[in-house]
């Protein structure tokens, strides 16, 4: 896929148009004849590595170090450096970086998935900076590419844009003003690898941003793990919790037209679970 670099030194993303639903991500209740929450596009869920269901990946990524636009992206359009959104927070990079690496790696203890950082832009399968134009919390968008099966697209290319005006923490504080970069990160990376909300609550997938009030602020569900090994299958070969998705998903959203809401992690809302029973 080749970038350019437009007279405004911004780097464009330019892509062949036969992505018609580039950029898209579809953040609807996503949840399908089975029960696991799977991003859905024209009735095909979407993954990395081979397009068949169960098959593990090997994915990149990268921290955005200059401006980047995306014309066609419903979400993270325009990106800026990743310093933006970490600088007023006064997390420095060594510190985001093992939490971006901490959260990438819930996946890859649940799933065979490994993720690589990468020092190139046009290396990098995922793709982690700020917003350049501030909204909600998080967001995430997905490129489809060309390859696809039975039930599957290919993911092409993936952005995670941070709003730099969120005050991002690294542990728990008990301030309902404030989020978790790991627990926030490891949300849009499900995003990126294929997940989809499976309603409001639910582990990390679950689009209400709740402040556990005590134990893990990041942790996977049963059907977080459920939904991710439904696409990679299982860390290490072993016998996954879902060994095949036998359907074809059947969302009924029409392709042109798929609801592209972004999603309410970045509408402000913020729970806490009770302090149990
Ligand atoms: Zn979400």
């Amino acid at each position: 896929m080749p970038d350019t670099v437009a007279s405004t030194g911004q780097r464009v993303l330019r892509r062949p148009s036969f992505l018609a639903l580039a950029g898209i991500l579809v953040c609807v209740a996503g949840v399908e004849a089975s029960g696991l929450a799977l991003i859905t596009l024209e009735q095909r869920h979407v993954k990395w590595g081979a397009s068949a269901y169960g098959t593990g990946a090997e994915i990149t990524y990268t921290f955005l170090r200059e401006p980047l636009v995306d014309p066609e992206a419903r979400n993270c359009r325009r990106m800026a450096p990743l310093e933006q959104a970490l600088g007023p927070s006064g997390i420095g990079r060594a510190a985001f970086a093992a939490e971006v690496s901490a959260a990438f790696a819930l996946w890859s203890d649940a799933a065979d998935l490994r993720f690589r950082e990468v020092r190139g832009l046009e290396d990098a399968q995922i793709v982690i900076g700020a917003q350049a134009e501030p909204r909600h919390i998080a967001y995430a968008n997905i490129t489809l590419g060309q390859a696809r099966s039975e039930g599957i697209t290919a993911l092409e290319r993936a952005t995670i844009c941070l709003n730099p005006l969120v005050n991002w923490i690294l542990a728990r504080d008990g301030n309902l003003e404030t989020y978790h970069v790991r627990r926030v990160l490891a949300h849009e990376i499900g995003h990126a690898i294929g997940l989809d909300h499976p309603g409001p609550e639910g582990g990390i997938m679950g689009y209400r941003y709740v402040e556990p009030a005590e134990g893990s602020m990041a942790a996977l569900s049963a059907g977080d793990i459920a939904a991710i090994q439904a696409l990679y299958g299982p860390r290490g070969g072993a016998d996954p919790l879902i060994a095949t998705v036998s359907t074809v998903p059947t969302d009924g959203t029409p392709a042109g037209s798929a609801q592209t809401k972004g999603h309410a992690l970045g509408e402000g809302q913020k729970a806490r679970l009770p302090l149990g029973p």
